[in-house]
Parts: structure tokens; sequence; C-alpha cells
């Protein structure tokens, strides 16, 4: 026996008693906390067993002192062998082998201690002691080692069955288990039969209190707060109860009455503090619990949200066909070519609900898109395409709408009626040639330019203006407004997240084009501007006032843009200023990084085009 043997000996299996005492106080009611608290004061039994039979002072009681050993081994194993039945959850098995482990332990325990069965007889030698073992010392080691395979297999099983939250003790309950283990190993073979020394073979020994601390740590988890209050606890009556001392130990009425007024002024300052530790563990007990219950929440508003996007989906595919039949036969009735409707009033009526019909079908179609964005299941089909073609026709469609509306759209500051001819001159130097779909690139253009003539109430300029501009301005632009959408209230923030997967979103190459649309309409809000592409966005009264929609036209833009690793964003200098849309897409010249990010993408089953009717220009 080693000199710090003396101090680590008691220490360590003080250590192990007090925390299965405190594992039990503050978990008593758990079987878990209560098997703990056998197990681990065993454990601290054992150690101290084995250190008092060392001891040659006292070496008249060392063949007691290893027979208590054994009572507490027995007790140890049954603990562990009923351990797994317990925690993390309680089994059912666990009543049934309850009272047959006990009545066994405290049986074994017992024989161990009072007959010659188990540990017969200890003889010193100059060397040390030498013990031998009873006749039946068999049944402890066939207990012993049914009680660890029993209860390793058990927990192996828990743990492969185990949810998150439990797979966390069980885990802290292995690596405990397994750092005990290794030290044991550690000093009981490799050091003691390799390096042929005995100096260290009791630290296998004291290794079980990492143990006993790692699964005390696993079992209290939940309950750590309550072991603050203790601490504190225990220091306030440390503190009060030495001031109290103090007082009978004062010799003048002067010391006497400054001890009392510091023990009661010490004692309440106690008291206070416990009462705010009790308050703060309480706050924070309920905080957990709160956590918890938002996590659950959470998970719960996911479900439905897939599930409402799945019947949305279902929904308007049921309703998308009945109301496009409808929309064509209303549009066959007011055709003069194709029936007759005498009566003007007849006319009106059936135009009002022709128009309603077709605001109903596109409103549908929108959602339908939105689901499929949503689901990853719309079809794009990218090829190569002239912008400054497309953007031509997409004018062409609306231009009538915008002279309704008294609208001049100039395209390259050009009048838009310039041809192909005229428009394939001046794009000699600059072309502008993108990778993607182009129906549904045409799709943001009319819509932008839509929403420009239908948000300009005096006579105006649309322009439509393409340049190529570096990646890393397109990046900082869109960094900033992240950045002020993260600074904004919890209900904006919303507008950060994207509907399209990252791989089709990242942006390619080191140039890009932009597109921009400016108009010198009712303008926008500086505080609206990140807001518009959230679903169902739409500004304030005063236009809702004006124009009907749906707020869905720049949500859907905005996943159309970035299915094209593009961003589109707004700019406006306040109400009244007119507004500037703008958008990027990845320029021709770096289709083949695009193709090799895309081929990453995760592949969709069942994808299906843009459902029409889209933003017709009729609709505006
Ligand atoms: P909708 O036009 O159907 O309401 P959008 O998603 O296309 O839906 O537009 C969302 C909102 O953004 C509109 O309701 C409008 O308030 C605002 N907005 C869009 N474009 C402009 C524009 N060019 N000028 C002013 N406001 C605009």
């Amino acid at each position: 026996m080693h000199e710090y043997d003396l101090i680590i000996a008691p220490l360590i299996s003080l250590v192990c008693i007090a925390i299965g005492l405190i594992v039990y106080l503050y978990d008593s009611k758990s079987s878990a906390g209560k098997v703990f608290a056998v197990i681990s004061c065993s454990i601290g039994v054992w150690i101290l067993g084995a250190f008092l039979s060392d001891i040659r002072s006292i070496d008249q009681y060392s063949l007691f002192f290893n027979r208590l050993v054994f009572v507490a081994l027995f007790f140890l194993m049954g603990g562990l062998l009923y351990l797994p039945f317990v925690f993390p959850n309680r089994s059912k098995f666990a009543t049934y082998i309850k009272w047959p482990l006990v009545i066994f332990s405290v049986f074994f325990g017992i024989f161990a201690l009072v007959t010659p069965y188990i540990v017969a007889k200890i003889e010193f030698e100059d060397w040390g002691s030498n013990l031998t073992y009873g006749n039946y010392f068999m049944i402890f080691t066939v207990f012993a080692f049914a009680a660890i395979i029993i209860s390793l297999v058990k927990f192996i099983i828990n743990y492969l069955r185990s949810k998150p939250e439990e797979r966390t003790k069980l885990r802290l309950f292995f690596e405990g288990l397994f750092l005990f283990m290794l030290i044991t190993i550690i000093v009981h073979v490799v050091i003691r039969n390799i390096v042929g020394s005995d100096e260290f073979y009791r630290f296998g020994n004291y290794a079980a209190v990492i143990f006993v601390a790692f699964t005390a740590y696993a079992i209290v988890k939940h309950q750590l707060f309550n072991i603050k209050v203790i601490l504190t606890e225990i220091a306030v009556a440390v503190v009060s109860g030495s001031l109290f001392v103090e007082i009978f130990l004062s010799k003048t009425p002067l010391e006497w009455g400054t001890s009392i007024l510091l023990w009661i002024i010490a004692t309440y300052g106690g008291y206070l503090l416990i009462k705010s530790v009790i308050r703060e563990i309480k706050f924070r007990e309920e905080l957990q619990v709160m956590a918890e219950q938002l996590g659950h929440a959470n998970a719960h508003l996911k479900e439905l949200d897939q599930m409402k996007t799945e019947f949305v989906s279902l929904a308007s595919h049921e309703l998308l066909t009945p109301v496009s039949a409808i929309e064509g036969y209303l549009s066959m009735l007011l055709d003069e070519h194709m029936a007759k409707v005498e009566d003007p009033k007849a006319v009106k009526y059936l135009t009002n609900v022709y128009s309603s019909a077709k605001r109903l079908a596109r409103l549908i179609a929108d959602m339908l898109n939105i689901s499929r964005i949503e689901e990853g299941r719309l079809l794009v089909e990218k090829k190569d395409i002239n912008l400054s073609e497309l953007v031509l026709q997409a004018i062409d469609e609306i231009h009538f709408k915008a002279d309704e509306k008294k609208q001049r759209i100039v395209f390259e500051n050009d009048e838009i009626r310039m041809t192909k001819s005229e428009l394939n001159k001046n794009d000699q130097n600059q072309k502008f040639e993108t990778y993607g779909d182009a129906d549904k690139i045409k799709e943001v253009v009319i819509n932008l330019i839509g929403n420009s003539i239908k948000y300009s109430k005096d006579p105006g300029t649309i322009s439509v203006h393409i340049e190529k501009v570096p990646t890393p301005w397109v990046q900082e632009k869109w960094q900033k407004i992240e950045e002020d959408i993260k600074s904004r209230p919890l209900d904006d923030q919303e507008a950060i997240h994207s509907a399209v997967d990252e791989h089709f979103r990242n942006f390619v190459g080191s140039t890009q084009l932009m597109i921009a649309v400016k108009d010198q309409g009712i303008g926008i809000p500086k505080e609206e501007l990140p807001r518009l592409f959230k679903k169902f966005h739409r500004v304030g009264d005063y236009t809702t006032a004006e124009s009907q929609g749906t707020g869905l036209g720049l949500y859907i833009s905005r996943a159309l843009v970035e299915l094209h690793h593009g961003r589109i964003w707004a700019d406006s200098e306040g109400p009244g200023k007119g507004s500037t849309f703008t958008f990027t897409l990845p320029d021709i010249s770096d289709k083949e990084e695009l193709l090799k990010m895309e081929a990453q993408a995760p592949k969709k089953e069942s994808l299906k085009p843009l459902a029409k009717p889209t933003k017709a220009a009729e609709d505006i």
C-alpha cells in the first residue's frame, strides 16, 4: 500500500457514497435513482473495504473487510443487472425481477459476510496478504459474470431502441463505463503484466468513480438545477453554522453583540440567496419545458405545412380543370362570331363573370405553381436563350395594356416597336445570352412589366434595361438585403427563406446579366421592399384600392429567377417616386459550370410544367 492510497481510497469511496446519496435524495421518485444509489454506494463500500483490509495495523479485521467487499460486490452486481430495466425507462420486466434480485443479493450478501463459504480465510505473508476463497465462491463468479453480460446486452438493446434525448443519457453511461474499463485494463493487464509494476493496480478500482460520476450525471441530467440549490444550501448552512458557533465563543458583550448581528445578517442573506436561486431555477425549468413544447409545436407545424402544400396542390389541380372550362365557354359566349347574346345587360354581366373566372383561374394556377415549386416538382427545361429577343417578345405581348394606361415602354433606350433586325444591329457588340427556360423567364419579365403598368397612375415611361455586371457586385447587394431582413421582426424574417434548392440557386460564373424594369409609378415605401417577395404580400391599402392582385406574382417570380441561379430585388425612393425591379441571370459563357452544379441536385420524379393560365396580359 502506498501513501497516496491513504488519501485517495477513502476520498473516492466517500465521493461514490456521496454521489449515490445525492442522486437518491434528488431522484428518489424514479427507480433509476434508487438503483443507482445502491450501485454507487456498493462501489464506495467495495473500495473502502479493500483499502481497510490492506492496513496491517488492523489485520485482525482484515477477513471481515474482505467479506464486506463481497457483500458490496453482490449488491453491485444485483444493481448492475437491474439498472438497464429501469434506465432510461422502466421496462415491464422490472417488476418481475426486482424482488428476486433483492432477495438474492441480500441473502448472499449476508452469506458472504457471516460464513466462510465465499471468503474462507486470509493469511499474511511478508509480501502481502493471501486470500483463500470458500467452496461456494463459484456462486459469486457465475452471478457476476451473468449480471455483467445481461446488463450490457440489455443496455445495448435500450440504446438501439432509444429516442434521441435518451440516447445522450445512455451514451454518457457507456462513456463512463468505457473509461472505467479502459483504465482497469491498462492498470491490471498492461502495467501489471507487461510493464511488471504493481504500483498502480488499485487505480483500476478507483476509476470506478468515473463511471459513477458519468452515470449520476446521466440520471440527474434534467434535475441538475436542483444540485445548485443543495450546494447553495450547504454553503449557507456552513457559513451560518460557523457564525453561530462564534456566538458561543464570544467573550465580551461587544463581541457577543457583533456575532449575533453578523449571524442574523448572514443567515437572512443566505435565506434570500436560496430563495433567489430557487426562483431562478423554477424560471429556467419553466423555460426548458416551454422550449421543449415549442420544439414539438414546430415539428407539428412543419408536418401541417407539408400536408397543406399537398392539399393545395391536389385541390388546385382538381379546381383548375372546371374553372378553365367555365372561362373557355364564357369567352365563346362573348365572342360575337360564335354566339349571340342580345341583351346588353346580359353581355355586361357575362363580361364581369368572365373576368372573375379568369382571375380565379389565374389564382388557382398560381397556387398550383407555388406548390410545385415548393415541392421541387416544377419542370424547368433549359436551353440557350437570347435575352434581348425574349424581352422584346414579352414587351410585344403586353404593350397594348400599357397603351391603355398611357405607359410608354422603352427597351434599351429605344421605342418598343423596334424590330428584330434593328435590335440585332443594336446588339452587335453586346450579346445578352443566357441558359434557361424561356417560358419561365418571360413569365418573370411580363410579371414585372405588368406590375409597373398596374401600379402606375399617371402617364409615364417604363424602361427595360439589360447589362452585364460582376458577380461579386450582385453578391454584395444580396448580402445587404439579407442582413437587412435578419435585423427585422420575426414575421419579416420569413422573407429570407427561399423556396428553391441551393443547387439551382447558387451563383455561377464571374459575370451576371442584369435585367432592370424601372417605372414612374406609385413607388414603394422603403420598409416594404424586402417583404414584396413574400407569399401573399401586398403593400398597404393605397395600392390594393387601386387594383386587384393576389400578392403571389413576385413570390413566384423570385422562385423562377432563383431556379436560374439568379436573384431578384426591388428599389424605390419611396411612395410616388417610382420603382425599379431588378433580376439577374447567369451568362451563357458559364453554362458548363451551371450544368455541373445542377447535375448534383436531388432528382425529383413527376416533374410538372408551369400551370396555365399564367399571368396573361389581359389580367393586368
Ligand atoms: P399582385 O400584383 O398580384 O398584388 P405581386 O406579388 O406581383 O402581387 O406584387 C406584390 C405587391 O408588390 C403588390 O401588391 C404591390 O403592392 C407591390 N408592387 C409590385 N410591383 C410594384 C410596382 N412596380 N410598383 C409599386 N408597387 C409594386
